[in-house]
């Protein structure tokens, strides 16, 4: 149940703000009941408006990875402040911060900065269909690359189907070039592009989906991503909006040895401000404006208060960030898999790093089709119980949560205690 000043907020903001939320997820509409309405944040834990304390697993969706207001991030943003927060030229922070992405990220060559996950993958697909002449962008069932119209598509489970847009709003035409195929399926991949490889821009995933919940690349599914595009001269684009700088510095394409063409990062880069990038292979970025004819342009795009962050947040992910994150991964994981076992099973627990996702499916989950099957219902009662004992985890099945450098063995011990409850619920 929501605290009574949650709730009350919760109306105001509803008369006012679609759903009373400024973006649907946190309406917690795929649980039910209230969203809780925040206060302040430190380390891993949120405080409620109602002054409850909540050990948080969503941070922030992703951006989080070092804890909530980390000092050294609030204190490059308090200098950058005060040094002005925008003036609509450039900055040496920009060329740093393009320097240090570059630096992490190998198959960029050249980036551009945007202000959001959505921008960025727009970007890289005007980029690639630029780039190749081509109009068919081709994406996966399940995976989520922000709100652009033309993305806002998914298709029925098995063939290729061109594309149906699943949101109001959007014009069969606009989705018309949008292909969507089932993930990790190398076999439907092969065929579209044996079928049509003449005509495709670009193919577009998430390297490990976090927007289904958490799923990894079978052996052999990114790699097929990344040749089939070579071979026919489309352009592969990694959305590491989440997985970058998450599941290693480098993201998922770190972690697979893989060079995808393009790249798109958000997320963490930015610091927990709105700063994302697209960047990759310099044949391609110099087609973009003004270097090139494909347009793309921001009044904020590079902001120096949030590329400020950016680089704060770059400079702190080490070796031994990573170690930490992957331990205490191991061990969240370890104990759900044992009050899973405890509980009679009927649910799977699926991690890379420190991303993980508590399916309510009684076997492991490859591709939407297996998602979709989740007990969503017993997914709300335990988020229920969760929420109940202090614990803030992601309000839908499928989303990832993220644990954060800030968590301690203490904290995963304490909501491992808390997950084996709210199963028995
Ligand atoms: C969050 C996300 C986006 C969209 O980013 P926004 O900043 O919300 O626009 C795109 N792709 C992936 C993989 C994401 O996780």
């Amino acid at each position: 149940m929501t605290d009574p000043t949650s709730r009350s907020l919760f109306e105001r903001a509803c008369r006012v703000i679609p759903g009373g939320v400024n973006s649907p997820v946190r309406a917690f509409r795929a649980v039910g009941g209230s969203p809780v309405f925040i206060a302040s944040a430190a380390g891993a834990h949120l405080t409620g408006a109602g002054g409850q304390r909540y050990l948080d697993y969503v941070g922030s969706w992703g951006p989080m990875i070092l804890g909530h207001a980390h000092p050294a991030i609030v204190a490059a943003i308090q200098a950058a402040a005060a040094r002005g927060t925008s003036y609509g030229a450039p900055t040496e922070l920009e060329v740093r911060f393009a320097e240090a992405l570059v630096a992490l990220y190998p198959s960029i060559e050249m980036m551009r900065a945007v202000s959001s996950g959505t921008e960025a993958t727009m970007g890289a697909l005007r980029a690639a269909r630029g780039f190749t002449g081509r109009d068919v962008v081709v994406k996966f069932e399940g995976c989520y690359h922000g709100h652009a119209d033309f993305l806002l598509v998914k298709a029925g489970s098995g063939a290729a189907t061109f594309g149906v847009p699943d949101s109001a709003g959007v014009p069969a035409q606009t989705a018309a070039n949008t292909v969507t195929l089932p993930f990790n399926d190398v076999a439907a991949l092969r065929a579209l592009f044996a079928s049509r490889g003449s005509e495709i821009a670009a193919v577009i995933v998430e390297p490990v989906v976090g927007n289904m919940g958490v799923v990894p690349p079978a052996p052999g599914f990114l790699e097929a991503i990344v040749s089939e595009c070579a071979a026919a001269g489309a352009v592969s684009v990694f959305d590491e909006v989440m997985t970058g700088c998450r599941v290693a510095r480098g993201g998922m394409q770190e972690r697979a040895g893989i060079k995808p063409d393009m790249t798109c990062l958000g997320k963490i880069v930015g610091g927990g401000l709105p700063l994302a990038a697209y960047g990759g292979k310099r044949a391609i970025m110099e087609k973009v404006a003004p270097l090139g004819p494909v347009y793309q342009a921001g009044t904020l795009s590079g902001n120096p208060v949030a590329v400020s962050a950016g680089l704060a947040m770059l400079e702190r992910l080490d070796d031994a960030l990573y170690a930490r994150l992957e331990a205490l991964g191991a061990r969240l994981e370890a104990g759900f898999t044992r009050a899973i076992a405890k509980h009679g099973g009927g649910a799977c627990v699926q991690r890379v790093g420190s991303m993980i996702t508590l399916f309510f499916t009684a076997s492991p989950v490859r591709s939407w089709s297996d998602a979709k099957a989740s007990d969503t219902k017993a997914f709300a009662r335990w988020h229920a119980g969760l929420l109940a004992r202090g614990v803030y985890w992601p309000p839908s099945q499928y989303e990832a949560a993220f644990i954060s450098a800030a968590h301690t063995d203490a904290d995963i011990d304490a909501t491992i205690k808390a997950a084996d409850e709210a199963l028995g619920v």
